[in-house]
């Protein structure tokens, strides 16, 4: 074991590994200290080469290897379980290129998704991805997950966003496709299955982005509402009254905003009198287009017809900001209310009135007295589906359900046409019930993949594909 530790530091080069404990041990717990890790050795390449070195050692030696950009993921795919060697890109964060005119930028995948934002920023340009983990979470984290946010309905996921990669295989291989271009049918479109493969199928080591040009304006708008059913109807009038302007259509419940408005500083609820459901609405375009009046506009016709009860539009920066700390506060605020049983699930939208109408109940008959806040980004059909420790409740009684909490509610999310998991990933959290969730034909495909990719099996081994059951 010594010597080949000798050879991944000198591979890793001055400054590139750590074997003490204390630097090691904010790598092994992730946010919501769900998963804890152990591992003997952190490397932090600072070039594709470096890594490149290192995976060939470790490859040849089948020494299991975890990756690991900010630490934000949320089903544990970034924490070494059975302590593997831990890779952190935290050292490869330059950019290489901007193109102001092709509006692109290729970026090393250390680089946290808040500079990458900033430097397109700087050059007049957007890059529209947004997370509220973006000051820590990675361009290369964000790959790997095919990570959402709260602009997908405009922009798509990052799958959307990206022209071109470099990968580094298992065995070391560099797979160099770092492309500008738009149109590309020379063949398969490898860089996709890299695109969400959670380091189970290669290493990312920089990235091509697609910039766009940033709105003149975006606005903001707050409504209440009385139903789910309520909200799926203006996300539908919104749509049509603003073809290709909406840019964020979040659902929360009063039980969320209740909950942001006690826990979280600076917050407030903007309307005298509370109504069971809101959805905060983000607009945005051409000054040309006038949005505040198209705004505004819509939600009167929608307050008329008694589809939204009220609604604020914002009159500034700081009153968006404000409206935005609403939605952006929730799972802090949950956080800070107790425990609570997670789930990350996309739907078909217009099911989504129907599923939380039954999934609700069919919960709290598992852990009753548990408090549901369902709470996400409906323009896309994604739920964080998410419920509170009874209120006087003891945590660790209410944890010790999540597993038949979670069964029922993906059982459920199956009997819908959704998905278990719609931004968040497998990673360890999720890899033994997806079989219940995926028919044998796509879990032997998966496993077809990670077979030629990585038939030794050393990258983030037992996260994301099923192993194979032997009965
Ligand atoms: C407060 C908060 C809010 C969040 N909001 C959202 C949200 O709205 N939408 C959303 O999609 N996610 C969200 N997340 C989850 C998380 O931020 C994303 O999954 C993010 O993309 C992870 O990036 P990271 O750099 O932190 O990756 P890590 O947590 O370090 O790793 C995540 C996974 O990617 C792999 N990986 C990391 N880097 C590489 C690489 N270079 N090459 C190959 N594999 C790699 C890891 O092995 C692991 O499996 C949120 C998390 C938090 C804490």
């Amino acid at each position: 074991m010594s010597d080949l530790f000798d050879r991944l530091k000198a591979a890793a080069g001055p400054g590139g590994y750590t074997e003490d404990g204390a630097e090691i041990a904010p790598h092994l717990e992730e946010w919501r200290s769900k998963y804890k890790g152990r591992s003997p050795l952190l490397l932090k390449p600072a070039t594709t080469a470096a890594l490149s070195a290192i995976l060939a050692i470790c490859n040849r030696a089948g020494a299991p290897v975890v990756i690991q950009g900010g630490n934000t993921g949320l089903v544990g795919g970034q924490i070494p379980l059975h302590g593997e060697v831990l890779i952190s890109t935290a050292r490869l964060n330059r950019i290489r290129a901007l193109d102001r005119d092709g509006m692109t930028m290729t970026v090393e995948a250390g680089m946290t998704l808040a500079a990458v934002q900033q430097a397109a920023d700087q050059a007049g340009l957007l890059f529209p991805l947004s997370l509220a983990s973006e000051g820590s979470c990675t361009i290369g984290g964000n790959v790997a997950t095919n990570a959402g946010g709260t602009h997908v309905l405009r922009y798509g996921m990052t799958r959307a966003l990206v022209l071109g990669l470099e990968v580094v295989l298992a065995d070391g291989r560099v797979l160099e496709m770092l492309r500008a271009l738009h149109k590309d049918n020379s063949g398969y479109d490898l860089k996709q299955l890299f695109i969400g493969s959670e380091g189970t199928l290669g290493v990312v080591a920089a990235a091509t982005l697609r910039l766009f040009p940033k709105p003149e304006e975006s606005i903001v708008a707050f409504a209440a509402l009385s139903s789910p059913e309520a909200a799926v109807a203006l996300l539908g009038r919104m749509q049509s009254a603003m073809p290709g302007m909406l840019s964020a259509f979040e659902l929360m419940p009063r039980r969320a905003l209740e909950f942001v408005t006690a826990h979280i500083a600076g917050t407030r609820d903007p309307f005298a009198a509370p109504a069971p459901w809101y959805v905060l609405i983000e607009v945005a375009g051409a000054k040309s287009a006038n949005l505040t009046a198209a705004l505004e506009g819509a939600l009167a016709a929608a307050a008329g017809d008694g589809t939204v009860h009220d609604a604020v539009v914002a009159a500034s920066i700081a009153q968006a900001q404000d409206l935005w700390k609403l939605r952006e506060s929730v799972s802090e605020a949950q956080k800070r209310e107790g425990a609570s049983i997670k789930h990350d699930i996309s739907l078909p939208v217009a099911a989504i009135p129907a599923f939380l109408a039954k999934a609700v109940p069919a919960v709290l008959a598992v852990v009753p007295g548990a408090r549901p806040v369902s709470f996400g980004h409906l323009g896309d059909g994604n739920l964080h589906f998410n419920f509170n420790a009874p209120a006087a409740g003891d945590d660790p009684a209410f944890l010790a359900q999540w597993d038949e909490a979670q069964q029922t509610v993906h059982d459920m999310v199956k009997e819908f046409s959704g998905s278990i998991s719609a931004e968040h990933g497998i990673g360890a959290m999720k890899v033994a019930s997806l079989p219940r969730y995926k028919s044998h034909e796509e879990l032997d495909a998966m496993r077809a993949l990670k077979a030629a990719f990585d038939p030794k099996n050393i990258l983030n081994p037992g996260k994301t594909v099923p192993p194979v059951l032997r009965l």
